[in-house]
């Protein structure tokens, strides 16, 4: 039986792990407002429960991850997520990015390569009132089905930025891809300003799960 509760106790530590995220340089106060609302022990084992409001990335299964909050409040951070917003992002994981870019007023639609994953999250997120499309596949090649999108995001470690997801990308639109080698990638924010023109900005290092499938490792 799943049991969701969220306690005075969580809540303090949510109000902590913001600060927290705050000193580190998080400024958006809507991406903190959705991380101090969002309770981010329903997404472990009930056995790992203490360890939720600690600012790590802690496993999920099938030798994924769910990522660390600063570093979800960072990538959300330059999605400048607007209401409305469709979004496109790879690697749904445990399915917590996703729900953030929901509170954020984003239509969402989220791939994951992993089909345990896949199942476990479309199973349990509607359960937390949080509606987001969910598809089982390879998100390096993108979803032509749902294409344009405003905003793309990738949470795994990728060598190269996908070239279907920059055609997939609407003008005007941002994509957030942390790329490098296996174990260490810089976070690079691609602005479409134009069908030629993409404004590239390489930002902070990272330790990402590396990005499987076509055009991945
Ligand atoms: N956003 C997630 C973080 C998940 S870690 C969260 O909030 O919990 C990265 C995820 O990317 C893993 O679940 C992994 O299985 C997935 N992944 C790796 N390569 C992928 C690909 N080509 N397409 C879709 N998902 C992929």
């Amino acid at each position: 039986m799943l049991k969701l509760e969220d306690r005075a106790v969580h809540k303090g530590q949510r109000r902590a792990l913001v600060k927290t995220i705050q000193q580190k340089g998080i400024k958006d106060p809507a991406v903190l407002k959705a991380m101090e609302t969002l309770p981010r022990h329903f997404f472990f084992d009930s056995a790992l429960h203490s360890h939720a409001y600690e600012d790590k990335a802690f496993p999920i299964g099938e030798g994924q991850t769910i990522s660390q909050p600063f570093t979800v409040a960072y990538q959300t951070e330059l999605l400048e997520v607007m209401p409305g917003d469709k979004i496109l992002e790879i690697g749904t994981g445990s399915g917590y990015q996703a729900a953030i870019l929901y509170l954020l007023g984003a239509e969402v639609h989220s791939i994951e390569y992993q089909k345990k994953l896949y199942e476990k999250v479309r199973k349990f997120l509607p359960k937390l009132g949080i509606d987001v499309r969910f598809y089982y596949g390879d998100g390096t090649r993108g979803l032509p089905s749902a294409a344009p999108f405003d905003k793309i995001i990738v949470t795994a470690g990728a060598p190269v930025v996908p070239k279907e997801l920059l055609k997939q990308l609407a003008v005007g639109g941002i994509l957030v891809i942390p790329v490098g080698d296996r174990t260490t990638q810089k976070m690079l924010k691609l602005t479409k300003k134009t069908n030629k023109q993409i404004i590239r900005e390489e930002l902070d290092s990272f330790a990402f799960v590396p990005l499987l499938g076509e055009e991945g490792w």
